[in-house]
């Protein structure tokens, strides 16, 4: 019998973290701080992100707040995608999406679309949604039927149709719902990386950061091994309480002066190089998801701003040149024989083993990077940032809460990595080396190997993600989506007819829930003319399956 969605059912066991503004307490406001004063080394998004993150809980506190930036090494410039954690970076700060949005040309996202990772028929192209209250209503329809599919029903198992951000995106609507429709929208958002490091380098002056202009030659070392003074080639020395190293792949504090070990994921993930290009936005309308499409030796983004796309290419050199890398995404966009120039990047993959290293901390792509297919390193340096905050506040800095606060950290990272391996491992392309490099690849870590066996053995997931680093990654949903999204199911001759107990969900039912709900969302070009503000009472509301 078909389970009315309508009807009383159980709902999926949702975890709801509510972000609001933040407010320091009266009491942790007058507990004296372990810190008197911090040198944040770097001005790219990472520096000016910490700065901001520092100077919310810090400076009402009296600890002095420096950032320090070099005048001749210029930022990266890239990384113009995020997940809806940045909303609750801004809305922790009491920053609008009004004022800071079409100050850095942001538009909204729904979601990725993975365009053409997948041969299997009618898994070429997925959307990996972010998960929403509105979605309580039909996740646990999606997990049920793909855990009947994996043991042989023939039963629809495609993500797209069981997630509003997936009708939005390919609607090219907002996740903005009208006043009147209660259903908040978990979304991330686009925007032009440098726009977006100039806007927050503003607030961060605004808010009593200090800003010095000076080159960071060397760090000298005290007795203990730790940094005691930073000198600048301009011929200043800077001394402070705890340093942050925020200068990118270089990590001139991390690793150059501390030489922190770091751990590398080449074995894991084949891509070191990058190749961006931006294009014209067209007369169309303005998408509201990004868009990663497999290439030949890797896979480009296309990122819509308000002003223009922000495309990319990121392969890997061992299995083609730089050149021909760019003349693929050229071809791709339709630029060619257009005058547009690009920029050619190296990307080091792996995270430093502790990123709270004496009295250093490594924030940003200093601290270590996983290639961003999913957009997460701002997601990282917002952690990473605000997870050290607590601890400050909590003001021990023995050796134990280094080390729980590294686990930490680096957990997060093994199970973004392991997400981001499953990528390129449920692919199913054979037609260049790297892909079949790709698929032949045996390092995986130990839960995402124990993960895929449950799956290709008919087993519900989700107690492993939950249990495992993986979850640290990713929610269950997003695992779900994943490997259903690229049809990666256990090997059958035919599928069978579902059971009277699989069969419980009607997808023509789903349909007209999601029609009925999508009424209520605009056009997304028309939403960021005239930038809603924020609901009164509204937070971010995260939900993990
Ligand atoms: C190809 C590619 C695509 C990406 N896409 C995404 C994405 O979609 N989403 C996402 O979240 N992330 C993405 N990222 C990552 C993102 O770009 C970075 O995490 C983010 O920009 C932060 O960089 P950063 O501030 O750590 O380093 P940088 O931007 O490199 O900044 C380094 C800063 O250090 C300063 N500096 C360096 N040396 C010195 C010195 N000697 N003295 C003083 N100052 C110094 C520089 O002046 C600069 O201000 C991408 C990265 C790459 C490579």
């Amino acid at each position: 019998m078909v389970r009315s969605l309508l009807r009383p059912m159980t709902t999926a066991t949702l975890f709801n973290q509510t972000i609001r503004a933040a407010n320091v307490s009266a009491s942790a406001a007058t507990a004296p701080l372990p810190v008197k004063s911090v040198l944040i080394v770097g001005g790219g998004t990472a520096g000016w992100m910490t700065a901001l993150i520092l100077a919310r809980s810090l400076i009402p506190r009296g600890v002095e707040v420096t950032l320090v930036e070099s005048p001749t090494v210029g930022i990266i410039g890239v990384g113009e995608g995020s997940t809806p954690w940045l909303r609750g970076f801004f809305d922790s700060l009491g920053i609008e999406e009004a004022e800071w949005m079409p100050a850095c040309h942001a538009t909204y996202k729904c979601g990725i679309t993975f365009d053409r990772w997948s041969t299997r028929p009618g898994f070429e192209r997925y959307f990996h949604p972010f998960a929403s209250m509105l979605d309580n209503l039909t996740m646990t329809q999606f997990v049920h039927n793909a855990n009947a599919r994996i043991n042989g029903a023939d039963l629809h198992a495609h993500p797209d149709r069981f997630f509003i951000a997936a009708r939005l995106a390919a609607r090219c609507k907002a996740p903005k719902p009208v006043e009147r429709f209660p259903f908040d929208i978990w979304h991330g958002y686009h925007f032009d990386a440098a726009l977006l490091g100039e806007f927050l380098h503003r607030k961060a002056q605004a808010r009593g950061v200090r800003y010095q202009v000076a080159h960071v030659t060397h760090a000298t070392l005290d007795a203990t091994g730790a940094i005691a003074s930073v000198s600048t080639r301009e011929g200043g020395e800077l001394r402070a309480d705890l340093y942050v190293d925020c200068t990118g792949f270089q990590g001139l504090l991390i690793d150059k002066a501390l030489h922190t070990p770091f751990v590398s994921f080449s074995e894991n993930l084949f891509n070191d190089a990058a190749v961006a290009i931006p294009s014209p936005l067209g007369a169309g309308p303005i998408p509201s998801e990004t868009v990663s499409t497999a290439m030949r030796h890797g896979w480009s983004w296309k990122i819509p701003l308000t002003s223009r796309y922000g495309n990319g290419y990121v392969f890997s050199t061992q299995f083609c040149s730089p050149e021909e890398a760019e003349r693929e995404l050229r071809a791709h966009l339709g630029l060619l024989e257009a005058d547009v120039p690009a920029r050619h990047l190296r990307m080091k993959i792996g995270r430093v083993t502790r990123h709270w290293n004496r009295n250093c901390l490594a924030v940003g792509l200093s601290q270590g990077f996983i290639e961003p297919l999913e957009a997460t390193a701002l997601l990282f340096i917002q952690q990473t940032a605000e997870n050290f905050v607590k601890v400050l506040e909590q003001g021990d800095l023995g050796e134990a809460a280094h080390d729980r606060y590294n686990e930490g950290v680096n957990a997060h990272f093994e199970g973004t990595r392991d997400y981001i391996v499953t990528h390129f491992k449920t692919n199913s392309r054979t037609d260049t080396e790297y892909w079949r490099a790709n698929g032949a690849n045996l390092n995986l870590s130990d839960p995402l190997k124990q993960l895929l066996l449950l799956w290709m053995n008919g087993r519900s997931i989700a107690p492993a993600v939950r249990q495992q680093a993986l979850g640290r990654g990713y929610p269950v949903f997003s695992w779900y989506s994943i490997l259903a999204g690229t049809g990666i199911f256990p090997e059958r001759e035919n599928l069978r007819a579902p059971t009277a107990q699989e069969a419980v969900y009607s997808m023509a039912e789903i349909d007209d829930l999601l029609d009925r709900s999508e009424v209520n969302y605009s056009d997304h070009a028309e939403t960021l003319k005239n930038i809603p503000p924020r609901r009164s009472g509204d937070s971010l509301q995260v939900y993990f399956w």
